[in-house]
């Protein structure tokens, strides 16, 4: 058979040799490690946990993370059960112990009859047979450069921005109120496309002061080498003025609050919808590095989000991500180059499991594809389905940012019935996201 080549054995690309192989299709692995390094990487071993040891939630019931661990231990996926044989106690999370798991993850993989691994960089995108690219955040130079010539500058991002998202449901829209800047907009979804949140003076000023205490998080060394290119964090912005965030993304112009006509706000936050169903939307122009307990807290200092709940907090990272609603097919191929799939963290998920989760479904996908099938996406009802969704369409391609897994992406379950609990409707999520990757997977 023709083998699938594959570039990166980080979690990813060492998900998607597995599952291939594990399906009978030979299998070549390009890693540059330890020949090339990173900032981050230590080792020469697949699938190196660069940072934390943690796998994050593991309760299958009533968490986007811990589902999508379910999912991946029922399509048989190396890297969970690699992680669960190497757990540490950590309460409800899967911590693992990052050595022991990566050298077998290494070993597993090496020992595979169909798999074969060759060591060094590749260094441009390849022209002739079939391809996954899985060289995830830190991608070296030369191949980026490569993949941005056929993408177009404009599609490769080295730096998220990501500002928080917060889901719909918890903003206080008696404060809030929904509109476009100058009523701008041919449609009236177009004109009431933003929700703005008005603050006084006395407020401003509040916030201006909690965001200059707050405590920040520092690059990595090594981490902005070459790139960055200034995409500043509100604090930073504060520091450099006190009035600057309200001449910047905080500007009350054009903007007259629905709920008090006559009071002109002193400065307005914006959010921005931030997928097509209208469940998150991003506070916009809020990329941030301070840490995630001061984040809640300041922003929680916002009218109309004092009890926001946050499907994602802000950050500043290097991360080499294309712009995939625009690039890829819904079987995570480019567009212009069928023959080449991305897949874990470049295409714009973000997190271990997450990057794992795409590389097997890149994996099985391609495989399917070598014997002549087509495997359709798992439902967008189901993490890793929902996930795919999200990058290969669900997500706004203009503001397009890395995404952790959680329910927000999901089809929402309460469309016509009542409000349930939270803890309830979580678990509703996951039971009918149970159902539908088993079907998923029964029919392959
Ligand atoms: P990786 O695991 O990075 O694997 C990519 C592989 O491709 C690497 O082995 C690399 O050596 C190889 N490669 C790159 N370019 C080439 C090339 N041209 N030729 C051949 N091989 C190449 N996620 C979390 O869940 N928790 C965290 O705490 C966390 N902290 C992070 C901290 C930092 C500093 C960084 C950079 C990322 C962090 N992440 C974290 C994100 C995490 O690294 C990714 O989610 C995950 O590793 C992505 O998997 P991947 O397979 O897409 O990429």
């Amino acid at each position: 058979r023709e083998p699938i080549h594959i570039i990166g054995g980080g979690m990813a690309g060492s998900e998607a040799a597995w599952q291939a192989a594990q399906a009978g299709v030979p299998v070549i692995i390009h890693e540059m490690r330890p020949k090339v390094g990173t900032f981050a990487h230590r080792t020469g071993s697949f699938a190196e946990m660069v940072c934390s040891n943690s796998f994050r939630s593991d309760d299958d019931e009533r968490n986007a993370v811990g589902l999508l661990h379910w999912e991946m231990g029922a399509a048989g996926g190396l890297i969970m059960e690699m992680a669960r044989a190497h757990r540490l106690p950590a309460g409800g999370a899967l911590a693992v112990d990052r050595d022991p798991f990566a050298e077998a993850v290494t070993a597993r993989l090496r020992a595979h009859p169909l798999i074969s691994v060759v060591e060094g960089e590749v260094t441009a995108l390849p022209q002739e047979g079939r391809w996954i690219i899985a060289t995830g955040p830190l991608t070296s130079t030369a191949l980026a450069e490569s993949i941005r010539a056929e993408t177009g500058a404009e599609s490769l991002a080295f730096f998220d921005a990501i500002a928080p998202i917060v889901y719909a449901e918890s903003i206080d829209m008696s404060v809030a109120w929904l509109q476009s800047r100058y009523d701008k907009g041919e449609t009236e979804e177009e004109r009431t496309a933003y929700i703005n949140c008005p603050m006084d003076k006395p407020q401003y000023e509040a916030f201006i002061d909690a965001l200059l205490a707050a405590d920040k998080t520092e690059f990595h060394q090594g981490e902005t080498a070459g790139y960055f290119d200034g995409c500043l964090p509100i604090e930073v912005m504060a520091e450099r003025g006190r009035e600057t965030l309200r001449h910047g993304p905080m500007k009350p112009v054009g903007l007259t609050n629905a709920h008090k006509p006559q009071e002109k706000a002193y400065a307005v936050v914006q959010l921005r919808r931030d997928n097509k169903l209208g469940t998150l939307y991003n506070i916009v122009g809020f990329q941030t590095k301070m840490k995630y307990g001061a984040q809640t807290a300041v922003f929680k200092m916002i009218p109309g989000l004092e009890n926001a709940s946050f499907a994602r907090l802000g950050g500043i990272h290097r991360n080499t991500f294309i712009n995939s609603p625009t690039l890829l097919d819904d079987q995570m191929r480019l567009k212009s180059r069928p023959n080449i799939r991305f897949a874990g963290q470049v295409t714009g998920v973000e997190g271990y499991v997450e990057s794992a989760a795409m590389g097997l479904l890149a994996g099985r996908m391609a495989a399917a594809e070598v014997k002549g099938d087509v495997l359709p996406p798992p439902p967008p009802d189901t993490a890793m389905g929902a996930l795919i969704t999200h990058i290969t369409g669900g997500a706004e391609a203009k503001t397009f940012q890395p995404m952790n897994v959680n329910f927000g992406l999901f089809p929402p379950i309460d469309a016509k019935g009542g409000r349930r609990g939270r803890k309830d409707r979580y678990k509703a999520y996951t039971d009918r996201a149970k159902d539908s990757f088993t079907q998923w997977l029964a029919v392959q």
